[in-house]
């Protein structure tokens, strides 16, 4: 039984709400581009998530999506999130769909690529000098640190003397060496440098994820470690982002340096991610639902588009398509298209399906210069 899932790769895909269905609908395209050349076929199903699920099924994610996620390959994510529900409880507007299959799905490794790209410069608020040549990975741990620890508590009767709350920040050395393993076979693959992010001058648990991380380090002496504290690491990635290859950081650290480092990229609409180490590994841009734009096509699809690449090269294998994909999305963007959140005054914006057509077409013409390369090199041998 293992033969046709070793062959074919499975992907679910859950568009969502808002303007998720139409950038999935240009990631989907690159991935047809990528099977058509028959390499790996590529089997794609479709299924219900937040508010669209709300709709048809009453809850934002049905147990039939649940089941396809867990029975697929990879989830390919659009966006959810639809104002009509908005006075729902949160548990069951369609966010808590995300929730529910994230959970479901346990990726306790949250990749975060923040690139910047030269055709974009002048569309970040940092400065060109800066920012030119920034390539970052972050790698975010997602299951534990203050968002899970326990004890975690409100205790509005104020039962030593006044209200107060906590909540705990937690690791175990296992969940630790999982994350940094991974943030390190990454590091491998790059450019072999690896930063470890935490505040180990005040916190105890900083102090184990250094030590750990220290201990992970002698299995990759290829790549070089260092650690940053959180703060520290905050003001470098806006001064010199260019230092930073795989950023490795526990779960509230790597939240909000990975949304700092956005601007890096020019607009929320080109950043993709993918969440790894689970049952299956999840993709989704990292922009939301965008209501205030859905129906209009004009949503950027690079997000989504990236998100595919990242697909490729961690669940499909196929690194070199990944490429690809990204150096289609430079090539486009060098070439002046813009879509309106790139558009700068008096640069023409196009729609969210042109950028797709001109990325695919751009992938088109590198796959194939890539098979005539290979041709070539099998002829001169
Ligand atoms: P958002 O990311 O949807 O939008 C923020 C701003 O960025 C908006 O002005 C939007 O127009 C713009 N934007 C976002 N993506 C864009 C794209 N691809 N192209 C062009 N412009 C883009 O965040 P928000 O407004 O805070 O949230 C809207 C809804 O999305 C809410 O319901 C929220 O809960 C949900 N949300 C979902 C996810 C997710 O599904 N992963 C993430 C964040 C927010």
């Amino acid at each position: 039984m293992t033969g046709a899932r070793d062959m074919e790769i499975a992907v679910l895909v859950l568009a969502g709400d808002g303007i998720g269905p139409e950038v999935t609908e240009q990631a989907l395209r690159v991935l047809r581009t990528v099977a058509a050349q028959g390499k790996r076929s590529f089997r794609f199903e479709s299924a219900l998530i937040g508010g669209a699920a709300i709709d048809a099924e009453g809850t934002p994610l049905p147990e039939g999506t649940r089941r396809a996620a867990l029975a697929s390959d990879a989830v390919l994510l659009g966006a959810v999130g639809d104002n009509r529900f908005n006075a729902l409880p949160p548990s069951q507007r369609p966010e808590a769909g995300l929730l529910a299959i994230r959970a479901a799905l346990g990726g306790f490794a949250n990749l975060r690529p923040a690139f910047a790209y030269p055709a974009l410069a002048a569309n970040s608020p940092l400065r060109a000098e800066v920012i030119e040549g920034a390539d970052i990975l972050f790698v975010r741990e997602l299951l534990g640190g203050l968002y899970f620890g326990q004890p975690r508590q409100w205790d509005r009767a104020g039962s030593a003397g006044e209200e107060a709350a906590w909540n705990t920040m937690r690791y175990t050395r296992g969940e630790i060496e999982r994350v940094a393993r991974i943030a390190f076979e990454l590091a491998a693959g790059r450019r072999g440098k690896l930063c470890s992010v935490d505040k180990a001058n005040v916190l105890e648990v900083s102090q184990l994820w250094r030590a750990v991380v220290n201990e992970v380090a002698r299995e990759y002496p290829g790549v070089t470690v260092e650690h940053e504290y959180v703060d520290a690491c905050a003001m470098h990635l806006m001064n010199n982002p260019r230092r930073f290859d795989v950023v490795l950081t526990e779960n509230l650290f790597g939240d909000i340096l990975s949304d700092e480092a956005g601007v890096i990229a020019g607009s929320l609409g080109v950043l993709p991610s993918a969440t790894i180490g689970g049952k299956v590994n999840l993709y989704e841009p990292v922009h939301g639902s965008a209501p205030d734009i859905a129906g209009q096509g004009i949503a950027n699809p690079i997000g989504a588009m990236l998100t595919a690449a990242m697909l490729l090269r961690h669940s499909a294998g196929m690194g070199e398509e990944a490429l690809a994909v990204e150096q289609a999305v430079r090539t486009v963007l060098e070439g002046g298209a813009r879509t309106r959140d790139l558009a700068r005054a008096g640069e023409e914006a196009i729609t969210t399906d042109e950028m797709g057509v001109r990325v695919n077409d751009a992938l088109i013409g590198l796959l194939r210069a890539g098979m005539e390369e290979r041709r070539l090199a099998g002829t001169t041998r």
